[in-house]
């Protein structure tokens, strides 16, 4: 079938995106914030509160039963969609953010010291800052950047020098949310791992668009969001190798992560439930088995194919907006684009293109070190998924003509 047919098809499984905006049918842009759910992902929520709503792990009868049955299969089916080595290795969390703070909190507290070193880049997201500044908030450890170069592409030239016999631990994302570069993360691994550092990586924004292999990558600790790859919000994946988990204390203490409680003693259980306490989010870990089964069987050169030849003429189409700057031309990139257009503030930018239904987001993406690197208060940023089509970019290139028609006229 054609890649363009193919897209109109998987289009149908997305009721979202037959939403009417200010009278234009919806450009939905905004993908690496979150991305729209297909139909199944939404029944799956459904059925599971209709049909197998109970507590999972702790009941012996039906209800739970069936739903301690499909959370675990979720788990499995996770366990393979990134190619763990084993299920257990798999720890359910409520998304990117927890996964690293979990990491931060409990890692931290068993490995990091004052005077030691965590090494992070000037592109991380927040959720990739914040939590180290914690730690060494809590223990007088110190934060170093890996730079990155004016193409928004890391500058590796200097990280043998930057992972130093204080480093414990190097933590990179995969693919940056504002910028698409995909990083060379494999060679930070090797770089790291000939110290013996232990490396963590952010693929919330790989997830939807690259194949994750964690036991080819050999990365120490691996964390995504569902949200960002078809699946519900409110749950994600910390993968960690399990001999660093089976060392790491409980993040947070409750129901489900002890084995036995005393009144002066606790046990704790084991993987993966040492690290989920208390009641998860059951029936988003369901719904987001359902979301890799709609991504397991589509035809992955078709969709890959298409994402390609879209974002190529995208590109081609923006080029010719008067006075569009592009922030990030890295040589390896997923379809991600960040722009200006000229001096006009990126709020005013997507303010306007809402007004022509295409949702765009604008701002710092929550990368404020990045913005900084580049002199700039943020972005706009269109960013795609798998069901955009052609029509997707004509309307915004649309939208932007009319925000410089709009900008040129007062001046
Ligand atoms: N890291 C990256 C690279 C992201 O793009 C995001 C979300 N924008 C996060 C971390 C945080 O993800 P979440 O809000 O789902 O925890």
């Amino acid at each position: 079938m054609d890649s363009k047919l193919y897209v109109e098809k998987i289009r149908q499984d997305f009721p979202a995106l037959s939403t009417q905006v200010n009278n234009c049918p919806l450009a939905y842009l905004d993908n690496a914030a979150t991305t729209q759910k297909p139909i199944t992902v939404i029944r799956a929520l459904e059925t599971y509160y209709r049909d197998s709503n109970a507590n999972v792990h702790r009941g012996v009868h039906f209800l739970s039963e069936t739903a301690t049955e499909a959370y675990e299969q979720t788990r499995n089916k996770l366990q393979k969609f990134i190619n763990a080595k084993s299920s257990v290795e798999c720890i359910f969390v409520r998304g990117t953010t927890e996964a690293i703070n979990l990491v931060a909190g409990s890692f931290g507290k068993k490995f990091i010291q004052a005077d030691d070193e965590i090494l992070i880049s000037v592109m991380e997201h927040h959720s990739n800052i914040v939590p180290w500044r914690l730690l060494c908030e809590r223990t007088g450890a110190k934060l170093k950047y890996i730079p990155v170069t004016t193409t928004g592409e890391l500058d590796l030239t200097k990280l043998d020098d930057l992972i130093t016999s204080k480093t414990k631990l190097v933590a990179v994302s995969h693919v940056s949310n504002s910028l698409g570069t995909i990083n060379p993360i494999k060679e930070v691994i090797n770089q790291a791992h000939a110290k013996n550092i232990p490396v963590l990586i952010d693929g919330a924004q790989a997830a939807a668009h690259l194949p994750i292999d964690v036991q080819a990558l050999d990365c120490d600790f691996y964390v995504m969001s569902a949200h960002k790859a078809y699946g519900p919000m409110g749950v994600g994946l910390l993968y960690g190798k399990q001999a660093w988990l089976e060392q790491m204390p409980p993040y947070q203490g409750g129901g489900d992560m002890i084995l036995q409680v005393t009144q002066q003693q606790v046990t704790y259980n084991q993987l993966p439930y040492k690290f989920e306490a208390g009641t998860p989010s059951v029936a988003d870990a369901i719904a987001w088995g359902a979301a890799i089964d709609y991504l397991w069987q589509l035809d992955t050169n078709l969709i890959q194919q298409h994402e390609h030849d879209l974002y190529t003429y995208a590109m081609a189409k923006l080029q010719n907006i008067p006075e569009i700057k592009f922030i990030g031309t890295a040589a390896s990139k997923i379809s991600i684009i960040s722009f200006l257009l000229g001096s006009i503030h990126p709020h005013d930018i997507g303010t306007i293109a809402n007004q022509y239904g295409v949702a765009i987001r604008t701002g710092h993406h929550c990368t404020m070190p990045l913005m900084d690197f580049f002199g700039i208060p943020g972005t706009a940023r269109a960013s795609l998924g798998l069901y955009n089509n052609y029509a997707d970019i004509d309307q915004l290139c649309v939208a932007l003509n009319k925000v410089q028609q709009i900008f040129h006229k007062r001046a």
